[in-house]
């Protein structure tokens, strides 16, 4: 262990061997192969590129639990490894080995779904064949998808420790790119989480079609429902899409409820009794001493969409009343003493987004 050249040596990142590294790199070259074959309409080339993938990156845990695992044969020895001479392990051995050795084997389906696409790739490189009709085509793309799919599930999920860490936003960009572009891996995705997707619907859950994926998949999440002005921020299961939040408001005065989208609209008017006021005094929830108001840093002003003093106290939290973006918390800024959402920790210097800053310093 002692000799071997870490790539990550802080103590936040897992610990991955230059040569897994390079194994891991080797195995997603072929994974973006594979993805720019399926955009031009090259499925049976993307299929053997794919193929390749799988089996490099099923070899990644074991080469990372030791070298010697992804080799077979009577004599094993690291010379001819590290050069490359040596018989390496078949796909089934790797699947073993991945159950035997490690005690992680691949779960079943995935089993199930990886061999519809080495039984096609192996149709594919051994026997020409150009009778494929286009519902062959499309069940095969559709299979290459679920294991696309349950391929990402191997590396962001079960083994997770050694594909997370700084790998783990490119699997995750990546993932969202082959579901905005496929729609055979967004149909996988979707299949796959349809489980999850019917149990939070029993739950109550309102889930409703996404305008880009076109998937039953969109949540509505409720924030702060009790207070009457309930807001909703709807996210995609599928394709990550978030649409815009907007804010059910109930009337103070005639109690009607009225739907109010972020469009940075100040005044809230009743449709029902037509009572007005700011939205601001009907949103925010901070129920200090008037005299203290003052001293409270309320309203403040949200950095996400430059709003000025548009930021209330709202359900434990912070929301803007113009992009109706939720904050944790608020910070001063050190030179101008205003509240906002986000302060630099040089504020004292260059300022807020709503003050200058010591321009005379800056300047000299
Ligand atoms: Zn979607
Ligand atoms: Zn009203
Ligand atoms: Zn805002
Ligand atoms: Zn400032």
């Amino acid at each position: 262990m002692k000799n071997r050249k870490f790539i990550f040596d802080n103590n936040e990142e897992p610990f991955v061997p230059k040569e897994v590294q390079a194994l891991i790199n080797n195995g997603l070259e072929f994974l973006d192969k594979a993805r720019a074959e399926l955009e031009d309409s090259k499925p049976k080339f993307s299929i053997v590129s794919f193929w390749t993938a799988v089996e490099i990156m099923l070899k990644v845990p074991l080469i990372h639990e030791h070298w010697s695992l992804v080799c077979s044969g009577r004599r094993i020895e690291r010379s001819k490894y590290l050069a490359g001479d040596f018989q390496s392990v078949t796909y089934d051995e790797t699947c073993q080995r991945l159950g035997d050795v490690l005690e992680r084997p691949l779960p079943k389906e995935t089993i199930a779904v990886f061999k519809k696409v080495k039984d096609h790739r192996n149709r594919v490189v051994h026997f020409y064949h150009s009778e494929f009709t286009d519902t062959q085509v499309k069940a095969i793309l559709d299979e290459q998808a679920d294991a696309w799919f349950a391929l990402n599930r191997f590396m962001r999920d079960q083994w997770n420790n050694i594909f997370g860490g700084p790998l783990n936003s490119k699997l995750a960009s990546d993932e969202d790119l082959m579901v905005r572009s496929s729609v055979f891996y967004s149909d996988a995705k979707f299949r796959y989480l349809k489980p999850t997707i019917d149990e939070k619907s029993k739950q109550g859950f309102s889930i409703t079609t996404c305008t880009v994926c076109s998937k039953k998949a969109a949540f509505d999440n409720l924030f702060n429902e009790e207070s009457g002005n309930t807001l909703h921020q709807t996210n995609c299961l599928v394709c990550g899409f978030k649409a815009d939040p907007f804010i059910e408001v109930t009337c103070p005065v005639c109690q009607a409820r009225q739907n109010l989208n972020g469009s940075g609209e100040k005044d809230f008017n009743c449709d029902n009794c037509n009572h007005s006021s700011s939205l601001h005094d009907l949103l925010n929830e901070w129920d200090g001493k008037l005299e203290d108001f003052s001293h409270s840093g309320l309203p403040a002003s949200c950095c996400d969409c430059d709003g000025y003093e548009t930021v209330c106290e709202y359900g434990g939290s912070y929301l803007c009343t113009d992009c109706l973006v939720l904050h944790e918390s608020l910070s001063t800024c050190n030179y101008c003493g205003g509240r906002s959402t986000s302060v630099s920790e040089m504020s004292a210097l260059v300022g807020c987004e709503f003050c200058e800053g010591n321009t005379k310093y800056l300047n000299d």
